[in-house]
């Protein structure tokens, strides 16, 4: 029995670009599928793998270049499967780290279609795997934080700045670019060093990926001069330092002495 009949919705993960950083099961859903409706952080790569005959949608968004509002999105994947299709909608990433998942499952629910999640390999395991870095340090970065630092417009950023402040926290943040300067100002005055390492990945695990290394007090710098259009992480903590943490390597150093 198929786990995709006609008249059912997936939300799939589409991962962070790399095709190849896609799941067997999202690639097979997205073959199956009639219509696939995608993000704009969706790569060619990945809609390459839908079925010839099936239609694409695009309804992506990008901050500030609304397309297609939330509520549009979940009446048209709605009424697709109420008429019948197999609808993936696809999205970057994983469907439900910073992705409207809830609005468009109940959406779903609420009319009735079955939908299900093929998750994805989202942004911040994708731009540690292109900086060759853990994103937590057995006991020094205990604590791994998810954080979207998207405001709406002329808004301030409203986020419990003494809690993400934790020094043996990796902070991963999702749509930061435009809060680089809030977010430095706001953590080093809630107590982070202002020499905390912070990685920058731009396009992870795209052919245009982009990496930078800096620290936290000249994160807004780096941001604003260094970074280009593509979509951005922002990495901050300990778990960041190049070459690993002083003090392991000066372990290593001392055992490599020894022996
Ligand atoms: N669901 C997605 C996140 C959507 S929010 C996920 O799990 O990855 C969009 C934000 O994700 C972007 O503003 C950026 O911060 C981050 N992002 C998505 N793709 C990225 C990529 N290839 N490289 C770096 N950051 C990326």
């Amino acid at each position: 029995m198929s786990d995709f009949p006609d008249g059912t919705v997936w939300l799939v993960g589409a991962g962070p670009g790399d095709p190849e950083l896609l799941t067997r099961k999202a690639e097979r859903l997205i073959g199956m599928a009639t219509v696939v409706f995608h993000d704009a952080l969706v790569g060619p790569g990945v809609l390459e793998l839908a079925n010839r005959a099936a239609r694409l949608v695009h309804v992506g968004k990008r901050s500030g270049r609304h397309s297609k509002d939330q509520a549009t999105i979940d009446k048209l994947i709605v009424a697709a499967a109420l008429a019948g299709e197999r609808v993936v909608r696809l999205k970057g990433g994983d469907p439900a780290i910073f992705g409207r998942a809830t609005e468009e499952l109940e959406a779903c629910h609420g009319a009735g279609v079955p939908v299900r999640i093929c998750p994805g390999v989202t942004a911040a395991s994708a731009a540690a795997a292109s900086l060759g870095q853990s994103l937590t340090l057995r006991g020094r970065a205990r604590k791994l934080t998810f954080v979207t630092a998207h405001a709406r417009a002329g808004e301030a950023l409203d986020l419990d700045w003494a809690t993400l402040a934790d020094p043996e926290a990796t902070l991963a943040i999702y749509m930061g670019k435009a809060a680089a300067g809030d977010l430095s100002r706001q953590l080093i005055a809630a107590g982070l060093p202002a020499q905390t390492p912070v990685a920058l990945v731009e396009s992870a695990s795209l052919s245009t990926e982009r990496q930078f290394h800096s620290r936290l007090d000249l994160l807004p710098l780096v941001a604003r001069t260094a970074l280009g259009d593509g979509p951005a992480l922002l990495l901050i903590g300990r778990a960041m330092q190049v070459g690993g943490v002083p003090e392991q390597a000066a372990a290593r150093t001392a055992r490599e002495e020894v022996l």
